[in-house]
């Protein structure tokens, strides 16, 4: 039995586990008091074994018991230490607060981020987190509805007010803590995100806002276009969509220079916010076209008074950067809903009713309508289909004759430009030097011009036909381009025409503006030998003096007195008066629009010889040209 070891004296430190298990007996004496080492000296004794080894085993035990209790406190000391460092020098700031926002524990970090020296003092200064940290009343509250909600909240952004009155963004994350099913308080973590929020804020600037004038651009005007239409639909309210477009911005900007342009479109918009509310949307939606929104018009008229304030704030003097002058501009509405019901259509109405005030001149304005809308398709198409017209072939010329009526010799053609379109049919050039003007394709338009005419004189002196001047009509566009005289010179060169061949017809007006500038091209280009014609004579505002300095060649008399000459005598007299002015100048003089023997006799009679017009003959195709000169010439 195992009874029988525990007889023995031998000690039994190493086998205590086996007598553990001899003690495992039914005995009574033996259960569990002797399991203890510290109560084994008393079981051994009774045992007969010496009491001073059992109790120098005992005091061994206490001691190792002693030393495992030590070192578990110094870990327990060390885990505590530890935490509370990593806590205190977190990089990031880590709360604790109450269900009510008051704050219970704040690590150094977060002390700082709210601007305290120490979290000490920030426990001291801030009762709640509502009224002293955050930003914006009442954020607690949802913050804490939303851990409630959806238990740990990530990712919650918001303001915070900091201690020198600025604020910061911070970013926290928060986790309840709960008793049961109470939560009893949050712990979290916030991180400053300042300046992420700060770059978010730039992008979001330079994505919707205008860098020039700090208004919303176009992406956001869109945005808010469609705010409005989508709240004015339920409300059955009318909204006015308002653009303004400067006239002849570029130019000015060309001409003066960038930052003189941005001041002039900082300046507009100064103007515009000045006469509207402070709620209205205004926008620049590039180049110099603002775009705004009026809300909740009760009357149309409301709205002209709107757009006449803007009109006349926009084209009061402006004075700056050492120049006073004066802008004008246009202006074209839509409303919502009775010409569209989507900002796209709107925006696009309003951008035809523009272009119609365009038409009207500088400070009109016009409200979209379905008539505008027709005639403005129409001109777009013109335009698209100018686009091709070169291309296609569809521009050709007609010559007509200018006749010296002492000779009754062809002593010149004026070369006309025509358009025979696919669908349309014969297009004569008032109708579309037009479009071809203010779209830029007067260009090359001009330049085909110039070298259809030039080739076809010399390929009909070159068939043997009498040599006669061919004038080619210059538009004021064409000859504002850099190198028109070079251009001049190289078409002379190709096609191999001597330059007395051709002649120039330049209009007053073109003269007459950048005085400076007209002045050299003329004599750059009466030293390449062309001759140089004032066309419309009478119709513009010549100068006297200018005309003495140009040293053109001829005037043209505008059709307009020639008409009226045998029955107005105010056309008479200044018909007159234009020839002996020629004479007394030393120009040559012509009258375009010739009909009538009337008209040509009154001509004579005053020395007018070259006349031009239907009573000699209409404008020719190349090959009747061709006829005219050789029978011109047989007398
Ligand atoms: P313009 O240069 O004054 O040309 C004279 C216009 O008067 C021509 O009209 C001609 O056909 C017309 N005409 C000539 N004699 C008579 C007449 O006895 N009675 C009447 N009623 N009309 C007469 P067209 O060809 O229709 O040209 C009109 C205008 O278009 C031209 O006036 C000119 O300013 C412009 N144009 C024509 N071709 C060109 C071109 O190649 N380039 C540019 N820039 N303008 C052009
Ligand atoms: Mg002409
Ligand atoms: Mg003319």
């Amino acid at each position: 039995m195992h009874s029988l070891g525990t007889g023995t004296s031998a000690p039994r430190k190493a086998k205590s586990e086996s007598d553990s298990g001899a003690l495992k007996t039914n005995r009574k004496e033996d259960r569990a008091p002797a399991k203890s080492p510290l109560v084994r000296p008393f079981v051994e004794r009774r045992r007969g074994r010496p009491f001073e080894h059992a109790w120098h085993e005992a005091l061994e035990t206490v001691h190792r018991l002693l030393v495992r209790y030590e070192e578990a406190n110094q870990n327990l000391i060390e885990a505590a230490e530890s935490y509370r460092s990593f806590f205190e020098n977190a990089p990031i700031g880590i709360f604790r607060a109450s269900a009510d926002g008051a704050p219970l524990l704040v690590n150094g970090a977060m002390a700082k981020l709210c601007g305290y020296a120490s979290t000490e003092q920030m426990l001291a200064q801030v009762p709640h987190l509502d009224e002293h940290v955050f930003a914006e009343r009442g954020q607690w509250q949802s913050l804490f509805r939303r851990i409630q909600e959806n238990g740990t909240l990530y990712g919650f952004e918001t303001e915070v007010k900091i201690l020198d009155g600025t604020t910061k963004w911070v970013l926290l994350n928060v986790c309840p803590v709960r008793e049961g099913r109470k939560i009893v308080h949050v712990e979290g973590t916030a991180e400053d995100i300042t300046d992420r929020k700060k770059s978010e804020e730039r992008i979001r600037q330079l994505a919707y806002y205008d860098v020039v004038t700090g208004l919303p651009n176009r992406p956001l005007f869109e945005e808010r276009l469609a705010e409005a239409i989508a709240g004015a639909e339920p409300a059955n309210q009318r909204v006015a969509l308002l653009l303004l477009e400067l006239d002849r911005f570029k130019m000015i900007n060309d001409s003066l220079g960038k930052v003189f342009g941005d001041r002039l479109l900082q300046e507009i918009a100064q103007r515009i916010r000045t006469v509207l509310d402070g709620e209205i949307t205004i926008a620049r939606l590039g180049g110099a076209e603002f775009a705004i929104i009026l809300p909740d018009v009760k009357a149309i008229s409301d709205v002209q008074q709107v757009v006449r304030w803007l009109l006349t704030a926009v084209s009061a003097e402006f004075s700056f950067l050492g120049h006073s002058f004066n802008v004008s501009s246009t202006m074209g509405i839509s409303m919502f809903p009775e010409h569209g019901r989507d900002g796209h259509i709107l925006m696009e109405r309003a951008d035809v009713a523009m272009y119609s005030a365009k038409e009207k001149g500088a400070n009109e304005f016009q409200f979209f309508s379905e008539g505008i809308n027709h005639q403005i398709r129409e001109r777009l198409r013109l335009e698209n289909d100018l686009r091709l017209a070169l291309e296609r072939n569809e521009l050709f010329l007609v010559y007509q004759p200018q006749i010296d009526t002492r000779t009754g010799d062809v002593s010149g053609l004026e070369a006309l430009l025509r358009w025979q379109h696919p669908e349309i049919g014969l297009i004569p050039p008032n109708d579309f030097i037009g479009v071809a003007e203010s779209t830029g394709l007067i260009v090359p338009i001009g330049e085909w011009v110039l070298r259809t005419a030039c080739a076809q004189a010399r390929k009909w002196q070159d068939a043997g036909l009498p040599a006669v001047p061919v004038a080619v009509n210059v538009s004021a566009i064409q000859l504002r381009q850099p190198g028109f005289c070079e251009l001049i010179c190289r078409i002379l060169k190709e096609t191999g025409l001597n330059p007395k061949y051709l002649e120039l017809e330049l209009t007053e007006g073109l003269l007459m503006t950048n005085v400076d500038v007209m002045f050299t091209l003329i004599q750059d280009l009466r030293a390449l030998g062309v001759k140089l014609t004032i066309d419309d004579f009478g119709t513009g505002y010549s100068s006297l003096n200018y005309l003495r300095q140009f040293k053109v060649n001829r005037l043209k008399i505008d059709r307009s007195f020639v008409r009226e000459v045998p029955v107005n005598a105010d056309d008479a007299a200044i018909t007159t008066a234009i020839i002996n002015m020629a004479k007394a100048l030393n120009l040559d003089v012509l009258a375009e629009g010739v009909e009538n023997v009337e008209q040509l006799d009154f001509l004579r009679a005053q020395n007018c010889f070259e006349i031009q017009g239907y009573y000699f003959s209409k404008p020719m195709a190349v090959d009747q040209i061709e006829k005219k000169l050789q029978s011109s010439f047989v007398h």
